[in-house]
């Protein structure tokens, strides 16, 4: 089985263990600007995976409480449950016998999330990490760039710029804070493409 094979279908652990005789999981990472449909795509691939009565963990960092504590929930009101934790390594401590790992706003949490998911990914795993890839600056935003080294497959999703409707690939802030992390969304936050993006004066 080719590699191009294994990216145009859905190929669940059952199959490739099948075929190579081995366990093996892999790292997808989901990425794009704020309203771009990030987290509606890590619950559809999520929900896919319950369907096929997959075990699925699910994980969101504590500091992320916009809509809910207990669950994962998109811009456009679409909500799975999920578990909140402080740090990335206590993601492990949920491992057990789960297949699936899905993990939201991974921006919010350290570097360290590029190990835990290299651990899971090495262990049989599959993880689905979605998050901002640039902060409101348009900078990479870490762990995003290191996990899409790490990626076996990578979705770059994108928003429609708020000001001229071209694809947008940035997160304009309308605020005037300078912290790197300011948690809203429409209130203060615009999808906006490169030309329309005005990158803040530090
Ligand atoms: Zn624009």
């Amino acid at each position: 089985m080719s590699n191009h094979d294994l990216q145009s279908m859905s190929v669940g652990i059952e199959e490739i263990y099948a075929f190579t005789g081995r366990p093996c999981g892999w790292i997808e990472v989901i990425c794009g600007s704020m309203f771009s449909g990030k987290t509606e795509e890590l619950i559809r691939r999520l929900r896919r995976a319950q369907i096929a009565k997959q075990k699925v963990e699910i994980f969101k960092p504590a500091i992320d409480v916009r809509y809910s504590s207990k669950h994962i929930v998109s811009h456009s009101k679409q909500r799975i449950p999920s578990r909140t934790v402080e740090k990335a390594g206590d993601i492990l401590k949920f491992a057990g016998e789960a297949q699936v790992f899905g993990i939201d706003e991974a921006q919010f949490f350290d570097i360290s999330l590029v190990e835990v998911a290299k651990i899971l990914a090495v262990s049989g795993r599959r993880v689905i990490i979605a998050g901002l890839d640039k902060d409101y600056r348009g900078v990479p935003f870490e762990p995003i760039p290191q996990l899409l080294a790490e990626a076996e497959y990578i979705t770059k999703a994108h928003a429609i710029c708020m000001k001229c409707g071209n694809p947008a690939n940035y997160t304009q802030r309308l605020s005037a804070s300078h912290e790197r992390v300011l948690l809203g969304a429409k209130d203060i936050y615009e999808a906006r493409c490169r030309g329309c993006f005005e990158a803040p004066e530090l």
